[in-house]
């Protein structure tokens, strides 16, 4: 079966609104709490794929209703990650298109939630609740999704008008919960997991605005994905036990709902859910362990998506070309940082020059203190590494001669041992002396000229010398490209106290 071609046709059957095609509108929705996790990261790349992927616009909502929750200067965290991995939304708290506020806090102030929510007390969907903590902790409890929560035995449903006018007059607190029928079953739609279909009975009277005024994600992500014309919206599918009760809500209004896509969990290597506060999984963090924001991007967009072919690595223009969303499969996605870092060195292999030498360079600086050619070195290095402070020892030989075994001047394939190593050490000093020019290509016609009077082969001779001038079983370039980095005196340093080693 063809799923582009579901894609398309169903991309064609745009949401309409009053029978008019709605433009795609999607949202990225974060509450204010902390880092950007890969989790959110990821909500907000495919929620900006669908977007642009048919022209449509993606916009920033701040849903900080959970004042308890909010954690200072996370609000730009959102704003600088969504820039750095070049997620541009079309609206949002800085950029008004008519459909403001974007800030659910200020939201609040318009009066639109109080408004929806006695709407719904009207239709007898929803109504006051005025009982006390002590009354609430004696009812029966049940855990989802981890949390405890109250199951509520509606009765203050039975309150009549003139109770509930008094207790508002009295200034009594309230809460304001969905009334949900005791018979018949919901159906709520998601575009990957198919049509769910729950009892009513199972589904508890959740609240709708607090007893602070302010409404709960539960509501507000249904007034405000409805007001601000939605058309897809993408979470992750921790929200999927809860979004009956949404549903339930857009009938209750009549309103038409948005498309869902609710995302697979995102694992550690141990199939554990990925930890939100764990910090090494959020985008700034991967940052500064030397990944690059195009990799991180390219990488994240793989997480649980997959395009048609086996290709893997995608700009994200090309992404956008690509990506359709019923390609996301259902089952849980292994964060793999083994992989992440191989997509990494792909991007460094093929960054140009200047761009990667400008990230390369604080790497380099704070391992190399020595008059060395930063920029050779880093050529070196280029297609070698997979994340920046890979760098570092790669190339500290070139500060300091490291200590090392003359065990290592013993190579089967090069066929050469401790003392062979010695003879041809001993003879290319005073070679290496007479020279002046100690450009790699100068020192290489040197070495050459000796291995083709010696009758022996290339390694004979390149592998010792490489040994004594970096102290390195493997190192990121030839014993001649080293030498030119190091310079005669340094070089010379390196042969001689090898010779000494290998004496002893
Ligand atoms: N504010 C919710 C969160 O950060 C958003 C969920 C949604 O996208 O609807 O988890």
């Amino acid at each position: 079966m063809c799923l582009r071609g579901i894609h398309k046709l169903d991309m064609r059957k745009r949401p309409r609104r009053n029978g008019v095609k709605m433009k795609i509108r999607t949202r990225y929705a974060p509450s204010p709490t902390g880092k950007m996790h890969v989790g959110n990261l990821r909500s907000a790349l495919y929620e900006f794929l669908i977007a642009k992927h048919e022209g449509g616009d993606f916009m920033l909502r701040i849903e900080d209703t959970d004042q308890g929750r909010y954690v200072e200067g996370a609000t730009e965290i959102i704003y600088r990650t969504l820039e750095k991995a070049g997620l541009k939304h079309d609206e949002g708290p800085d950029k008004d298109g008519g459909y403001g506020p974007y800030v659910q806090s200020e939201r609040i102030k318009t009066g639109i939630y109080m408004k929806y929510a006695r709407e719904l007390i009207e239709k007898g969907e929803a109504y006051y609740c005025f009982c006390d903590k002590e009354r609430l902790s004696s009812l029966k409890t049940e855990v989802v999704e981890g949390k405890e929560i109250t199951i509520y035995d509606k009765h203050c449903l039975s309150l009549s008008k003139e109770e509930v006018e008094a207790n508002l007059a009295a200034g009594k607190p309230y809460v304001i919960r969905q009334n949900n029928p005791a018979e018949g079953t919901t159906t709520f739609h998601d575009e990957l997991y198919g049509d769910i279909t729950v009892e009513n009975a199972e589904l508890d009277d959740m609240i709708l605005i607090k007893s602070d005024g302010f409404p709960t994600y539960n509501f507000a992500n249904v007034v405000d994905d409805h007001t601000m014309d939605i058309t897809h919206v993408v979470r992750g599918n921790e929200y999927l036990s809860s979004s009956p009760k949404y549903t339930r809500l857009y009938e209750a209004f009549g309103w038409e709902p948005p498309k869902y896509v609710h995302l697979p969990l995102v694992t550690d290597e141990n199939h554990k859910k990925l930890a939100k506060r764990g910090g090494s999984a959020s985008f700034e963090d991967l940052l500064e362990q030397g990944f690059v924001t195009e990799a991180i991007v390219n990488f994240i967009a793989l997480l649980g998506w997959s395009p048609e072919s086996n290709r893997e690595i995608f700009t994200l223009d090309e992404l956008i070309r690509e990506f359709d969303y019923h390609r996301i499969s259902k089952s849980p996605t292994v964060f793999d940082l083994v992989k992440l870092r191989w997509m990494n060195g792909e991007y460094i292999k093929g960054m140009d020059f200047d761009t990667y030498y400008e990230m390369a360079e604080p790497y380099l600086k704070k391992t190399l203190s020595r008059e060395l050619d930063l920029k050779k070195i880093a050529a070196m290095v280029k297609t070698r590494i997979e994340v920046f402070p890979d760098i570092a020892e790669m190339v500290d030989f070139f500060e300091e001669l490291p200590e090392y075994d003359t065990a290592m001047y013993t190579h089967k394939k090069m066929k050469t041992n401790e003392q062979s190593s010695l003879e041809v050490l001993t003879e290319v000093l005073p070679l290496l002396e007479a020279q002046e020019d100690y450009s790699n290509d100068a020192l290489y016609a040197v070495l050459a000229g000796y291995v083709e009077k010696k009758g022996c082969k290339n390694g004979y001779v390149m592998w010792p010398v490489r040994t004594a001038v970096s102290g390195r079983q493997t190192t990121p370039a030839g014993a001649t490209e080293i030498m030119e980095v190091l310079g005669k005196e340094e070089s010379l340093k390196r042969i001689r106290k090898g010779i000494a080693l290998l004496n002893k």
